[in-house]
């Protein structure tokens, strides 16, 4: 079989990344459709370019329904300033922007899962081609990256920065010093249940230094994870030497998800009642939840039990679970 060339992204930018000041603007992305014909779909971008320096890519909306990165994003977009920076950052607060527009963790579009859409196709489906424009223009333009993340409508967790383990431990060791300087209330060396398809894969495969959060959830935001979202990004910024100004620092707890024990999946539909809350302490064998089938009066409900010790780190966040949900994730204190 022949390996043909891929034909370049039909995402074209009205911003040059490679000029210096602050400029806002967008990827153009044609989508012909019913309202229409030779409509587009205009993703907002911002960079800012001032000297030499490294380059931080910054992304939100990922998922459509998550907020703290948005809110952060448009807002540092907006405030920014050229002479502050050495190097370059470049935002998009609103990744998957069809989703974030349409409140939805996938794309209405394609119903496209941003994060598993890598490395995505020029000939592809929208979501497709956004992730492929990522995937071959904007993540080789950076040195870190930031991609942030909460729970959406359906997961709820305690407000973390995180990054991988990785095989290349000079890489690893630079994310969770971005991490630290991140400065969220918790510290998270992340497991992901499927890496495969997922942004953040495709930037530590290209060696990126890559952090990413799940500051909250249930598909909106707080005043307290908002701000966390703020006071973070400029953080890991500064830290990473891009931004002028010291790290405003916080104090973190660190948190190991040490392998798939630390999540529970229902294996019943119900009607959930939560024993236990964000942050608190929970031993093996303890009762995390109670799933009360809801057909009927008279039944017993079906416990969710730890199968570790830990705190807990994420919730199902909707009243209601179906089989195969996530119900809980913990994770172990490890300073
Ligand atoms: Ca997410």
């Amino acid at each position: 079989m022949l390996d043909r060339p891929l034909r370049p992204s039909p995402i074209s930018s009205t911003v040059d990344f490679s000029a210096a000041g602050v400029q806002h603007g967008f990827l153009r992305l044609p989508y012909s459709r019913d309202d229409s014909a030779w409509g587009s779909v205009t993703i907002p971008v911002t960079v800012v370019k001032n000297g030499e320096g490294p380059t931080a890519l910054l992304t939100g909306g990922n998922h459509g329904d998550e907020y703290e990165g948005p809110i952060a994003l448009f807002d540092l977009a907006r405030t920014v300033k050229a002479e502050d920076v050495s190097g370059r950052i470049i935002i998009v607060p609103a990744m998957n922007y069809p989703a974030f527009l349409a409140g939805t963790r996938t794309s209405p579009i394609d119903r496209g899962n941003m994060n598993r859409s890598f490395p995505g196709a020029p000939d592809g489906t929208v979501t497709q081609k956004i992730a492929d424009y990522f995937q071959r223009v904007l993540l080789p333009l950076a040195d870190v990256v930031l991609d942030f993340h909460s729970g959406g409508k359906t997961l709820d967790f305690l407000p973390f920065c995180a990054a991988h383990i990785l095989p290349d431990k000079v890489l690893e060791a630079r994310a969770f010093e971005l991490v630290g300087a991140f400065g969220a209330p918790w510290s998270m060396k992340m497991l992901e249940i499927d890496a495969v398809g997922m942004y953040d894969t495709a930037a530590e495969e290209m060696g990126k230094v890559f952090i990413t959060t799940e500051l909250g959830g249930g598909g909106t935001a707080t005043a307290k994870t908002a701000g966390i979202a703020r006071t973070g990004v400029a953080n890991m910024l500064k830290a990473a030497g891009i931004l002028k100004g010291a790290v405003v620092s916080t104090e973190t707890t660190w948190l190991d998800m040490p392998d798939g024990d630390c999540f529970s999946f229902a294996e019943d539909g119900g009607l959930i009642e939560p024993l236990y809350d964000l942050g608190d302490t929970v031993e093996n064998g303890d009762v995390v939840a109670r799933i009360y089938p809801v057909g009927r009066t008279g039944v017993a409900p079906l416990e969710v039990t730890a199968k570790m010790d830990g705190v807990l780190a994420a919730r199902h966040f909707p009243g209601l679970v179906k089989p195969g949900d996530c119900v809980s994730v913990l994770a172990a204190i490890v300073g």
